[in-house]
C-alpha cells in the first residue's frame, strides 16, 4: 500500500471507521475516500456500484455495519440481518468488479458458538449453536466471512476478514438502550457521580466475562494487516483482541475508580447476561506480527477524557 493509494473507509463516522481514518492520516495516507450514509446508502446496490466505478478505490476497509449492544440486537433482529447482509454483499461484489487490491471485512467475536471452548480459536467457527441475543448479527457476519473466502477462492481476490473482540473508545455510542456495556456503564457512573446518587445499575448478574480492546489498537491492527498480510496467510479470518478478560463486575469497579465514584452497584436481573464468556485466542494475530498496546486502565482513562469533552457537556 503506498501513501498515494486510494483508500475507501466505509463507515468512517463509526467507532472503528473513525479510528482507521485517524490511523491512516497519522501514517501519511493522503487519498482517503469517505462518504456518509446520507451521501451513499450502502444498502443500495446501484448506488454502491456507481460509487465504485467512479472512485475506483485501491483498498477498502469495510467498517460500515448496523451494530448495537445486547438489547438492540435482541430487539431489531430483522434490521441487523437485512442491513448487514445488504451492506457487505454490495461492497464485496463492487470491490471484486472494480478490481480492489485488498479489502478488510470487519466482523465480531459474537460469530462464535455460545458454548465454544475458551479462549476462542478461529477454527471453532460453526461448531455449535449461536448466542440467541445476537444471532441475527452473527449470521450476517458469518455470511460475510464466507463470502470473502469464496471470492478469494473463485476470483483470486484479497479479501481479508477480522473478528475484533468488544471494542471501546472515542466516538463510541453512549446511548443507554443501544450501546455496549463499557460506554453504557461509563455514562451511568458519570451521571451517578454528578447527581451524587448512592448507586447505579448494572444489567444482568455482573458475572459474564468479557475482553475489551481500545479502538485505536483495533485500527492499528487493521492497517497493519492491510499493509503486511495477504489472504492466504490469514486463511479464513483472524481474531483481534488482547487475550485478557475480566468480569462485568470488575469492569464496573475499574470504571468507578477512573471516574471517581464511590457508591454502590445494583444488579438488574431482568436484563440478559448474554454469553457467559467471550475471550479471543490471539495466537494467530501474534504470529502475524501484531500485538495490542493499550491496556484497559489507560484506555478507559483516555475514553473518559473524550467522553467528558464530547458527550458529557451536551448530556
Ligand atoms: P455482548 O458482549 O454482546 O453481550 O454485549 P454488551 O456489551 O451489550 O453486554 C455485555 C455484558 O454486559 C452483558 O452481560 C450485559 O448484560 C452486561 N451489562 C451490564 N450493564 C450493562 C449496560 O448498562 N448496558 C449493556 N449494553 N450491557 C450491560
Amino acid at each position: 500500500m503506498d501513501k498515494n493509494s486510494k483508500v475507501y473507509i466505509a463507515g468512517h463516522r463509526g467507532l472503528v471507521g473513525s479510528a482507521i481514518v485517524r490511523n491512516l492520516k497519522s501514517k501519511g495516507y493522503e487519498q482517503l475516500i469517505l462518504r456518509t450514509s446520507k451521501e451513499l446508502d450502502l444498502r443500495n446496490q446501484n448506488a454502491v456500484q456507481q460509487f465504485f466505478e467512479k472512485e475506483r478505490p485501491d483498498y477498502v476497509f469495510l467498517a460500515a455495519a448496523k451494530v448495537g449492544g445486547i438489547l438492540a440486537n435482541a430487539t431489531y433482529p430483522a434490521q441487523f440481518l437485512y442491513e448487514n447482509l445488504m451492506i457487505q454483499s454490495n461492497v464485496i461484489e463492487a470491490a471484486k468488479q472494480n478490481k480492489v487490491k485488498k479489502l478488510i471485512f470487519l466482523g465480531s467475536t459474537c460469530i462464535y458458538p455460545k458454548l465454544a471452548p475458551q479462549p476462542l480459536k478461529e477454527e471453532y467457527l460453526l461448531t455449535g449453536e449461536l448466542e440467541p441475543t445476537n444471532e441475527a448479527y452473527a449470521i450476517a457476519k458469518i455470511a460475510g466471512i464466507k463470502m470473502c473466502n469464496a471470492y478469494n477462492k473463485q476470483y483470486g481476490t484479497e479479501f481479508i476478514s477480522v473478528m475484533p473482540t468488544n471494542l471501546y473508545g472515542p466516538y463510541d455510542n453512549f446511548d443507554l438502550e443501544t450501546s455496549h456495556v463499557l460506554p453504557a456503564l461509563m455514562r451511568k457512573i458519570h451521571k451517578a457521580k454528578v447527581n451524587q446518587d448512592e448507586s447505579f445499575v448494572v444489567w444482568g448478574s455482573g458475572s459474564p466475562l468479557r475482553e475489551f480492546l481500545h479502538v485505536d489498537d483495533m485500527a492499528d491492527a487493521c492497517v497493519y494487516l492491510m499493509e503486511n498480510c495477504n489472504a492466504e496467510q490469514i486463511d479464513e479470518f483472524v481474531n483481534i483482541g488482547t487475550g485478557k478478560e475480566l468480569s462485568i463486575f470488575e469492569l464496573a469497579q475499574t470504571l468507578c475508580k477512573v471516574i471517581g465514584f464511590e457508591g454502590k452497584l445494583e444488579f438488574d436481573a431482568t436484563k440478559p447476561d448474554g454469553t457467559p464468556r467471550k475471550l479471543t485466542d490471539v495466537t494467530k494475530l501474534h504470529q502475524l506480527g501484531w500485538h495490542h498496546k493499550i491496556e484497559l486502565q489507560r484506555g478507559v482513562q483516555d475514553t473518559y477524557k473524550w467522553y467528558l469533552e464530547n458527550v458529557a457537556n451536551y448530556d
